[in-house]
């Protein structure tokens, strides 16, 4: 029988679980719960418990018969269709799928945002003696995290921004809204002296960043590290190898790397796995949904955008019936 190994536990593999596809499978994932991103700035607001946003891999692993692997991957070797734990341990595969997501590089003074498990048991620890907070990266992750620290604490917030990271009008409507929160918006590039000095704690979300030992692995890679993937989310360069969520790149088509995209590739990767030639055309306009610290979100689709109590509502629907769908 092929031996199959998924690597990550992501949004996608989540999907290639609950489906089930055949072959001997191993599944390799440092934790036996996936965090879900989407509800994780609800958390931080207090919101959400724990439980509530977090899907239970290794049960979805056991219901499929998938062996599991608790472990990091350190190194694969894409000739010799090979991979190293950071224990050392080593597992060979016939096909193997890559869905490992992707880290933000921070600085050693800044806690990363991923990966979300040590972020959140360092905040939970910092979070009753925060006094200033600064976020770096202006893009959705910091805005929601951002909103979700100054609702949830009494702290000074102060998100730094070095570019504009939306169209102008949906810009305003976040900036009216971290205004209403108290969040201090500073443009421009965040330098680490400045950051020591001014803030006990430094969130980082910028740039979302390939895992290194993906650029060592011999896998066609784009110029970030991130595997280049046909439209049936297939390596260009090992077609034994499919990849999908951030760490996934499509040639010719690459698209923003979101939750939302890592969702829909799962379909399309779990047919692929099991036989099919499925392909994958991203979608044109993707839907996007903003929470805003209080239960308020902005929603965003095709250049037209909405706000209110009924947008949080909204999206609280959709991101607990996503994770109640992976229930058992
Ligand atoms: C704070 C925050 C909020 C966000 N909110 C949203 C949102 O509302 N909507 C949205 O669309 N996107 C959101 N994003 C982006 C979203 O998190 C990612 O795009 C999404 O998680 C990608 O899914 P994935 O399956 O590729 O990777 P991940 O969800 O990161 O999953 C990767 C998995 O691989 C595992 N893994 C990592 N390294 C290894 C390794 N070496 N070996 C084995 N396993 C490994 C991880 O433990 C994890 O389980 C947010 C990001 C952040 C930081």
């Amino acid at each position: 029988m092929r031996r199959v190994l998924l690597l990550g536990g992501g949004h996608a593999h989540a999907g290639v679980l609950r489906t089930g596809i055949p072959g001997a499978l191993t599944l390799v994932t440092p934790y036996a719960q996936h965090v879900y991103s989407g509800m994780l700035p609800g958390f931080i607001a207090g919101h959400y418990r724990l439980d509530e946003i977090r899907i239970d891999v290794a049960q979805l692993a056991a219901r499929a018969g998938v062996k599991l692997v608790l472990g990091r991957v350190a190194a694969l070797d894409a000739a010799a269709r090979r991979v190293r734990l950071e224990d050392g341990s080593e597992l060979e595969y016939d096909v193997a799928s890559l869905d490992v997501g992707s880290h933000a590089a921070a600085p050693e003074y800044a806690l990363a945002a991923k990966p979300f498990e040590t972020f959140m048991e360092q905040w939970l620890e910092a979070k009753d003696r925060v006094r200033s907070v600064a976020l770096v990266g202006g893009g959705a992750a910091g805005i929601e995290l951002a909103m979700a620290v100054a609702h949830r604490t009494n702290a000074r917030v102060t998100l730094y921004s070095d570019r504009p990271m939306f169209r102008p009008g949906l810009a305003r409507r976040i900036a009216r809204q971290l205004a209403r929160h108290g969040v201090e918006l500073r443009a421009g590039v965040a330098f680490a002296d400045r950051m020591r000095k001014d803030h006990d704690l430094v969130i980082w979300t910028a740039g979302a960043a390939a895992l290194p030992w993906l650029v060592h692995s011999g896998l066609a890679t784009d110029e970030r590290g991130f595997v280049l993937v046909d439209n049936r989310l297939r390596s260009v360069s090992h077609p034994e190898v499919f990849a999908a969520g951030d760490c996934a790149t499509l040639r010719g088509a690459p698209h923003p790397k979101s939750g939302v995209f890592a969702v829909r590739h799962a379909p399309v990767l779990a047919a692929n796995l099991g036989g099919e030639e499925q392909r994958y055309a991203p979608q044109r306009r993707a839907l996007a949904l903003i929470s805003c610290g209080s239960r308020y979100a902005i929603a965003d689709w095709g250049g037209v955008s909405w706000q209110g109590a009924w947008v949080w509502r909204w999206k609280d629907r959709i991101d607990r019936r996503w994770v109640e769908g992976f229930r058992l």
